[in-house]
């Protein structure tokens, strides 16, 4: 039980002491928790040292030597296994390799491969040595490359020349100072590496708040960040929520569709199966592998028994039709990453018959901060979560649009910090409410009967003659309606109202009287649902709407 005081903070020492437990410690933590000066920002188990690799490696070899630890879907469809026996020695091989060009703890690491196990090897060689990696998506524009480059002043970039698939690949610059540059496609890699196959390098014992990486958000709200993640508080908070959020079991196989760029890629494609000892699998995306048909097929051929992608995924699966493989190994299906709307809900329950979960969080979070049930959401936790008005920051009345807060702390796994900004964390994320310190999400959302339903970011709220309709509400409203694939609500300027809803709509095949039908019903439907206010000014029909890498909407490239 949590003392009122404990409560009102939104942490449970007692029960993340416990969770603790899990790890291996090789020093003891003193404190749970503590404030860096007076706050906002956070230390977890300070005084504690351990190591990611060990934990989700070493760990396991007497027990689970011969345990598939990866299992691998290449981009030609081929299946790969992984044990944690070869998973070790092959960490162990590039640790060693890169200890012979001279990276050393603190030193950030860039990697841009595709996902292949080497992927895994690398970041994990990275934790082993107590480097910082920092991995971008592999097909990253040469311009974000060259962004994050100069952000984090790398000593390694490690890359894959082979395209394997991919449809693009950045320029990598040549300019960037003292940073060694390997291709890890090249024959001199492989003979490189090859002459370190039966190394063995100790673990570097990292106090548990110093960073293990550093992850740039996928810019759907602005310039991209640099994430900065702690060791210790990230693995315990992994654990913690495999066992009591996603209840998972010893024989659980995990397959997280986010590439290793994004953060889910991080938490649950990579780093919480293994700190679990469980099995993963890493899929490279192409065409033989793409949603629909062809994930129904491996989910039934690899006996995945959890699978965690973003909504939009279903719906384009959704357009093949039923599965036509048994999907009877998979227990749970997460949907995270952005607003899950109700028909794709009732699709994944009643045609994939598999029971759904939705996770809101964020890149700043490192795992879900609420969870629930279709578009009805609590905290995670004992985290402790208000609406309030962001002009006077007074909770918002029960079903009135608002910021989404989280008092007091993230919980551990979360953002240390901005890389070398500690500025602009504060001032950026924190608030002070009441004397309390307040995380800021910059996501609407209404408070209902104590639950939440997240609407979408603050600055995807449209401002009709001083009425505030989220984009998400247009959205929602208008999910499900026949012929319609996809829709992106966005703002359009008016002389009078200031601004007006514009809708961006990817439909089935239709002819133009199908269209013109269908422009009818969603005027109708957002007339019932919404109000006059949300009738859109324009309703624009395309092809395909533009995404971010990570599979989010780019609103900002269709503002009307
Ligand atoms: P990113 O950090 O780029 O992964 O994006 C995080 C943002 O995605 C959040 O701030 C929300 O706006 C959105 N998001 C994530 N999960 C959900 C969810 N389950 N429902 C609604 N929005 C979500």
């Amino acid at each position: 039980m949590l003392t009122a005081d404990a409560e009102s903070e939104g942490l449970d020492r007692d029960f993340w002491q416990q969770e603790a437990q899990q790890l291996h410690w090789q020093h003891p933590f003193e404190q749970v928790v503590e404030f860096v000066e007076s706050g906002p920002r956070r230390r977890w188990f300070s005084e504690g040292k351990t190591n990611l690799c060990f934990n989700a490696l070493d760990r396991h070899l007497a027990l689970r030597a011969d345990r598939c630890a990866i299992i691998h879907r290449d981009f030609c469809g081929e299946t790969h296994q992984l044990s944690y026996r070869e998973l070790w020695q092959q960490v162990n091989a590039l640790s060693s390799l890169m200890t012979e060009w001279g990276i050393r703890q603190g030193d950030r690491v860039l990697i841009a491969l595709p996902m292949t196990p080497l992927a895994a090897v690398a970041m994990l060689a990275c934790a082993r040595l107590g480097a910082i990696h920092v991995v971008v998506y592999s097909s990253i524009t040469s311009e974000a490359l060259a962004q994050r480059i100069q952000a984090c002043t790398p000593a390694l970039f490690l890359h894959h020349s082979d395209s394997r698939g991919r449809e693009s690949l950045p320029t990598i610059p040549s300019t960037a100072e003292n940073m060694r540059v390997v291709d890890t496609a090249s024959a001199a890699y492989v003979q490189q590496l090859a002459l370190h196959m039966d190394r063995h390098v100790p673990c570097v014992w990292l106090s548990s708040s110093e960073p293990s990486h550093i992850l740039f958000t996928s810019g759907t709200s602005g310039v991209p960040k640099g994430i900065v993640r702690d060791t210790g508080g990230y693995a315990v908070a992994l654990l913690a929520s495999l066992r009591h959020l996603f209840h998972l079991a010893d024989d659980e196989v995990f397959f997280t569709s986010a590439d290793v760029g994004w953060v889910t890629g991080h938490s649950y494609g990579i780093y919480a199966p293994l700190l679990a000892g469980l099995t993963t699998v890493m899929c490279e995306s192409s065409a033989v592998n793409a949603p629909g048909q062809n994930w129904w097929h491996m989910v039934a051929e690899l006996g995945i028994t959890r699978m965690l992608t973003i909504a939009g995924a279903i719906r384009l699966a959704r357009r093949q039709g039923p599965p036509r493989a048994s999907l009877t190994s998979l227990r749970t299906l997460y949907l995270a990453g952005e607003p899950l709307d109700e028909s794709t809900e009732t699709w994944v329950r009643d045609v994939m018959a598999v029971s759904c979960e939705n996770h809101y969080w964020q890149t700043e979070s490192g795992w879900p901060l609420l969870a629930g049930q279709g578009t009805k959401l609590s905290a995670v936790f004992s985290r402790s979560v208000e609406v309030i008005n962001p002009l006077n920051g007074e909770a918002s009345p029960e079903g009135e649009t608002g910021m989404l807060i989280i008092k007091n702390t993230l919980g551990p796994g979360a953002m240390l910090t901005l890389w070398q900004d500690d500025t602009q964390h504060d001032q950026r994320y924190w608030l002070q409410h009441r004397g309390q310190w307040c995380y800021a999400t910059h996501d609407c959302a209404i408070k209902q009967d104590s639950v939440i339903v997240i609407q979408g970011r603050m600055d995807d709220v449209i401002n009709i003659g001083g009425k505030r309709l989220a984009t998400a509400e247009v959205e929602n409203a208008l999910s499900g309606l026949p012929g319609m694939v996809e829709v992106v609500a966005n703002r359009t300027p008016h002389p009078l109202l200031g601004e007006m809803v514009a809708l961006f709509v990817v439909t089935e095949a239709l002819t133009s009287t199908q269209q013109a039908l269908l422009k009818q019903e969603i005027r109708k439907r957002l007339v019932e649902r919404c109000g006059r206010h949300a009738l859109p000014r324009r309703i624009h029909f395309r092809y395909q709407l533009p995404k971010t890498f990570s599979g989010k909407f780019l609103r900002r490239m269709l503002l009307d």
